[in-house]
């Protein structure tokens, strides 16, 4: 009891409330179980998962096989740094770079890390072979990116609330508009070294930018000697129906950044990978973490590339995707703007003046169906790639329940603010 006699709550929410960070606003109910496309929650009520951890539980929680490569590797040998060698990292940096078409793959834990890593070497390249004077070299990023939450990252990003208050921030960076190729082309000068670039937005709301934007990026890129980082952090592995979303255009960038899915759900598993003249720039010494490539990761970072090729993830993505896009976009409703994605990532925009996609959230998981709003208008649906047909009619059966209370009329006032319910 405290001093006015209030009772204290113990309950996760309440002690996260009291002893935590208030970085994240959660839906209101504590998940403690997961089994493939499903979640649990304290009072055994299961969702539907159409989060998938922004994209990380691609494989679905608890994949049998790869927990057993979790205990087994867990059991045997899990960190020893790279002071020395483990008998996991070769094999799973050449699966790596075979699946991906690339030269070389150092691993990291988190994508913000691989995407500084990425930098970096955009950097040193620019300097050391591209000839920009040292301390000058400069990256190009699109207006609405998001590359994770370290100063150098948010130093580029567009959203104020990412920066307000955090700066000084780090020098160097450009921002172009998205999906705009000439505008690209226009920004580039003698001392560009490199376009960073996500092949369809997540963050940002699941933008998907016009047909031939990557493909002419890269085209630019290489008539300009600058260097294309293809963020696919998000889209990489299966996600958007290709093992890697520059595929869908015949792109190959100079440098690929994956994250999130690499480590099954499991791990932070994260990478740069690129050519072997990119990669060349890195000497003993210059960059390095102290779990990156640790033999846990790499053992169940090789295991997921098995089973993404192995079950045929990024075919099932892009068969699935197109019939939750197809049933989304078959609702009649004037409180949906747009329905866009690729594969399994799908935004669904909504008119504010209808309802607050955070409301619309909610009313989802008193559905049944986890998912998150990006931006306060678009709700997300990026469920695990193992999805089945039946499980994407649950959730599209979900959304129409709670479209039906969505008035067809727009609505002012404060009745459906950030936070409020659809009504019942
Ligand atoms: C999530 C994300 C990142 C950052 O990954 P973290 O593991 O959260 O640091 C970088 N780029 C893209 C495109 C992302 O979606």
């Amino acid at each position: 009891m405290t001093s006015s006699n209030r009772p204290v709550r113990n309950d996760p929410i309440s002690l996260e409330a009291r002893h935590g960070a208030a970085n994240y606003l959660p839906l209101p109910m504590t998940l403690t179980r997961g089994a493939g496309v499903h979640l649990w929650d304290t009072d055994g009520r299961r969702y539907l998962d159409m989060m998938s951890a922004y994209s990380a539980v691609s494989f679905g929680h608890a994949h049998p096989e790869l927990l057993e490569v979790l205990r087994e590797q867990a059991g045997r040998l899990a960190v020893c740094s790279r002071a020395f060698h483990s008998d996991r990292l070769g094999p799973f940096l050449a699966r790596l770079c075979a699946l991906t078409a690339m030269d070389r793959a150092l691993p990291m834990n988190t994508g913000a890390e691989a995407v500084e890593t990425a930098l970096k070497a955009a950097r040193k390249w620019g300097h050391e072979v591209k000839g920009i004077a040292d301390g000058r070299a400069r990256i190009i990023a699109a207006k609405g990116n998001f590359a994770g939450r370290t100063i150098s990252i948010v130093s580029f990003s567009t959203e104020a609330q990412y920066r307000d208050g955090f700066g000084p921030f780090t020098p160097g960076f450009d921002i172009v508009p998205y999906g705009d190729a000439d505008a690209l082309e226009a920004a580039i000068g003698p001392d560009t070294a490199a376009f960073l670039v996500e092949p369809v937005q997540g963050e940002a709301g699941i933008i998907v930018p016009p047909d031939g934007y990557l493909k002419a990026a890269r085209e630019i890129c290489a008539r300009h000697d600058v260097l294309l980082i293809a963020d696919e952090v998000q889209t990489g592995l299966g996600r958007t129906g290709r093992v890697l979303a520059c595929q869908h255009e015949g792109v190959e960038p100079d440098l690929l950044v994956l994250g999130k899915a690499l480590g099954a759900g499991l791990l932070p598993v994260s990478a740069l990978l690129a050519r072997d003249d990119v990669m060349a720039m890195f000497r003993p010494g210059d960059h390095g973490s102290t779990f990156g490539g640790n033999p846990l990761a790499a053992a169940v970072g090789e295991a997921a590339l098995r089973i993404l090729v192995r079950d045929r993830l990024a075919e099932r993505a892009d068969a699935m995707g197109r019939y939750l896009l197809e049933g989304l976009r078959a609702f009649e409703h004037p409180a949906i703007a747009e329905v866009r994605g690729k594969g399994l990532l799908v935004g669904m925009e909504l008119r504010s003046e209808f309802v607050a996609a955070r409301a619309f959230c909610e009313s989802l998981m008193q559905e049944g169906v986890l998912s998150k709003e990006t931006h306060g208008t678009v709700v997300r649906f990026a469920p695990p790639l193992v999805i089945a047909r039946e499980e994407i009619d649950a959730a599209l059966d979900a959304v129409a329940r709670v479209l039906d209370r969505v008035p067809r009329l727009p609505r002012t006032g404060t009745q459906f603010d950030r936070g409020a319910m659809v009504p019942a």
